[in-house]
């Protein structure tokens, strides 16, 4: 099979069709039609094989979560997701795997109405390349610099739990049975907070997808904002899979393990409890911004508690 048929058989003629997609895959360049007076909201991620994934991951995962890593940066900016670019290099044609990342892939792109128009098939090790655009009404996009003192610190879902899974991916976790699947799937099919994301527009000032662990991705958005905030490890969302695992202070993994594609939103205070309603997926406060910069973890007695480090082995011997 040369590149042209790959191409056609896998990735053409797939999945959703939009009409302001004019001429999409088979000429040098995709045609595209932005609605007038939005802004267009751009993202890529590459992910590698042995850096980002596990060379044995199932393709079907890959698929869905190299696009789903991309909708969630676009969740976080408050876009609307539309149009989608793949890049792959592949070792060898292999086509039960190409059908198994096709399906995987265009499963997430259906559920969000994006289209694939373009991308580019290379030979090569294993590694994928998934850019999406979206759009945002101008004013609207969420951005890391919008927090203020005062603001409350949200989180959407449950934190942690992709951490737990790689740790049973990898061995380092033996723990099985339906909770141990949950968290493996939280790690390979992450669910992009897209919904969430429009339903933030106007009410959030400030907002990240966690990709790299909370009190690192927090700290982007204290940082950008010149602001600082108080945590309470207390109110941190566990979902009862993570707490089933037998983790010992399961709160260190919500706030430094990555990979969980949760958003973390601030609002002003006055927003109250209005803030859950419409955004498709449960919310929790877990703080509140201050002026004074840095990140200070309390739990609920106001007793200081060190977060670990970012790359912190939770489960190296004697430390879990
Ligand atoms: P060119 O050599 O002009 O860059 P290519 O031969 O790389 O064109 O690609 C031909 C067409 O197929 C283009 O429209 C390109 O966007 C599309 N394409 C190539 N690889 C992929 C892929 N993996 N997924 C989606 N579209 C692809
Ligand atoms: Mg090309």
């Amino acid at each position: 099979m040369n590149e042209f048929d790959l191409i056609r058989r896998y990735f053409a003629e797939r999945g959703v069709r939009r009409d302001d997609v004019p001429l999409g895959i088979g000429d040098d360049a995709a045609l595209l039609t932005p609605p007038p007076s939005q802004l267009l909201a751009v993202t890529v991620d590459t992910l590698h094989s042995g850096v980002h994934f596990d060379a044995g991951i199932p393709a079907a995962d890959l698929g869905y979560k190299a696009l789903a890593v991309n909708l969630s940066d676009l969740a976080a900016m408050g876009a609307e997701p539309a149009w989608a670019t793949l890049a792959l290099s592949l070792p060898q044609v292999d086509e039960a795997w190409l059908t198994a990342f096709a399906e995987g892939f265009f499963a997430l792109a259906e559920r969000h109405g994006v289209q694939l128009v373009g991308g580019d098939t290379t030979r090569g090790p294993l590694s994928v390349t998934v850019q999406v655009q979206g759009f945002v009404p101008q004013e609207k996009a969420l951005t890391r610099r919008g927090a203020r003192p005062g603001d409350h610190v949200f989180v959407t879902g449950s934190l942690g739990d992709a951490g737990a899974g790689l740790a049973i991916e990898q061995g380092r976790l033996e723990f099985t049975g339906p909770p141990a699947d949950f968290l493996l799937a939280r790690l390979h099919r992450p669910t992009p907070r897209v919904g969430a994301g429009l339903g933030l527009r106007g009410l959030a000032t400030a907002a990240i997808d966690i990709s790299d662990g909370l009190a690192q991705d927090l700290g982007h958005i204290l940082t950008a904002s010149g602001v600082g905030a108080v945590l309470d490890i207390d109110h941190l969302p566990l979902s009862n899979a993570l707490l089933a695992s037998g983790i010992d202070r399961a709160w260190r993994l919500a706030v430094s393990a990555g990979d969980d594609y949760e958003l973390c939103f601030t609002v002003p205070a006055d927003a109250g409890l209005s803030v859950s309603d419409g955004l498709g997926c449960p919310v929790t406060c877990i703080g509140r911004i201050t002026a004074e910069p840095g990140q200070r973890w309390q739990d609920v007695a106001g007793v200081p508690c060190e977060p670990p480090p970012r790359g912190w082995d939770h489960f190296a011997q004697g430390e879990a």
